[in-house]
């Protein structure tokens, strides 16, 4: 999933308000910024296939980033780090540790099987990527969704920053799946991460309008 992931952060912004909603953006996706990463530093690495639907991503070796064991050890090793160095609840440290985890079972129904248990064994993935639409339609479901359920347990004027941020990831969405593949594996890599730190700011541009 693509944006599907940020619905877990707006969820768990509901349900603990005074937690920044740009560190659960960093957080649902903090598996795929560490993949660019991974990519970058030749440690993980995809293959492109263009016939593919939705996108063209063979994502084949990913142990570090996506397996279910490194999921959990990011998502503890968040925890701890939060914990230590900073002065977060442990409520919320706990919250941003399961954000970590979300994204796993987040892109288990999307992923072709590439996603692996261990290593790079056991590899799941429920394949909804084979249907375009239908992929499509469960990321900007599951989006819209949570962005209304925040916004509708939000005040009026804070109402506002929240549905711009929910349309432009729409708009991020819609352009991924119809729009032009970069045919360079190197700038995908660069365009996701972009994108990440992108949305980030922008979660921080909110949090900072919800205080204001
Ligand atoms: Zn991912």
């Amino acid at each position: 999933m693509l944006i599907g992931h940020y619905s877990v952060a707006f969820a768990m912004k509901r349900f603990e308000p005074n937690l920044k909603l740009w560190w659960l953006f960093v957080a649902v996706q903090f598996v795929d910024i560490l993949f660019t990463l991974a990519v970058f530093a030749g440690l993980e690495d995809f293959h492109l296939v263009w016939e593919l639907p939705s996108n063209p991503l063979d994502l084949y070796y990913m142990p570090f980033t996506h397996s279910l064991t490194a999921s959990i050890g990011w998502a503890l090793l968040g925890f701890l780090a939060l914990r230590h160095t900073t002065d977060l609840s442990r409520n919320s440290c706990v919250l941003i540790a399961l954000a970590i985890l979300s994204h796993w079972f987040v892109d288990l129904p999307v992923h072709r099987p590439d996603l692996p248990v261990y290593g790079n064994q056991l590899k799941l993935g429920f394949s909804l990527w084979n249907y375009p639409l239908l992929a499509y339609s469960a990321e900007i479901a599951l989006l819209l969704g949570s962005v209304v359920y925040l916004a509708t347990h939000s005040s009026s004027q804070h109402r506002k920053p929240l549905y711009a941020l929910g349309a432009v990831l729409v708009l991020i969405q819609t352009g991924v799946t119809f729009g032009p593949v970069p045919t360079a594996k190197l700038v995908i890599t660069a365009s996701l991460l972009i994108n990440f730190l992108l949305l980030t700011f922008l979660a921080r541009v909110v949090d900072v309008r919800q205080n204001a």
